[in-house]
């Protein structure tokens, strides 16, 4: 599939529906798939660190998560359109996998928080099947990587925050043959579980989501810091 380049970043420029679609064909083909999502604050990182720049292009999907990447898209007269979100591109997936019949897996998280997203996950959608779970803290990877091929899961959800869990499926995902379809979803476990309130639908709607959470969270000024420098770079770069 095409892709976008922002600063040397590989972004995919399709709709949760067209991601689900390829997927499917890939999955028939017997083809394993990564998602990772693209902020502005991963392309600055990806900027100064070679491994994380060859972990998101080396990716197959690269979601633009963040107003950030539709304003740079709009700049380079991309095509861009709409956001396509770590955390729901997680809700689109499940659903798929229940409608597929898929097994799905997660790792990360507290045990209470993947626990409860699990819990909270299974009531929500009918027919999902939850074929295992393991918090983001257990130290034996032998032994986790052996329950999740055992589990028979098809989708991989790991959430143990960036680059940790893109660097955790490229080393692992070969061991893992039976998984199609891997997800790094950093703080989704918890926004599942409730732990974790997502920003109220007028912040979602205005693509505002960034503002909410500085409101909500005035230490991620810091981190938030990475969106005007990204767009300005963006800008010069024309
Ligand atoms: N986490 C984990 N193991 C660790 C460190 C972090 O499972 O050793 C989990 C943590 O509990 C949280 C997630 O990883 O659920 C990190 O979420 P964060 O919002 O920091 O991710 P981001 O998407 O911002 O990278």
């Amino acid at each position: 599939m095409e892709k976008e380049q922002y600063l040397g970043v590989s972004v995919s420029p399709y709709t949760y529906e067209e991601i689900i679609a390829d997927l499917k064909k890939r999955i028939a083909a017997g083809e394993q798939s990564t998602v990772i999502a693209v902020n502005p604050e991963k392309v600055i990182t990806a900027g100064r660190d070679p491994l994380v720049k060859e972990l998101v292009n080396n990716s197959t999907y690269q979601i633009p998560d963040g107003v950030g990447m539709i304003i740079a898209s709009k700049l380079k007269k991309g095509g861009i359109r709409e956001r396509v979100t770590g955390v729901d591109m997680m809700g689109r997936l499940l659903q798929f996998a229940a409608d597929e019949g898929h097994g799905v897996f997660f790792y990360g998280a507290k045990e209470d928080v993947v626990r409860t997203a699990k819990e909270k996950l299974e009531a929500k959608i009918p027919n999902l099947r939850v074929a295992g779970y393991a918090n983001g803290y257990v130290q034996d990877q032998e032994a986790l990587v052996e329950q999740i091929r055992e589990s028979g899961a098809a989708l991989l959800f790991v959430a143990l925050g960036s680059p940790r869990q893109e660097l955790w499926i490229k080393d692992n995902m070969a061991n893992l043959p039976n998984v199609k379809v891997f997800q790094g979803v950093g703080g989704s476990f918890d926004v599942y579980s409730g732990k974790v309130k997502r920003a109220p639908a007028f912040y979602r709607k205005f693509g505002l989501e960034w503002l909410y959470r500085l409101l909500t969270d005035p230490k991620r000024i810091k981190r938030q810091m990475a969106l005007p420098k990204f767009l300005l770079k963006i800008l010069l770069q024309k």
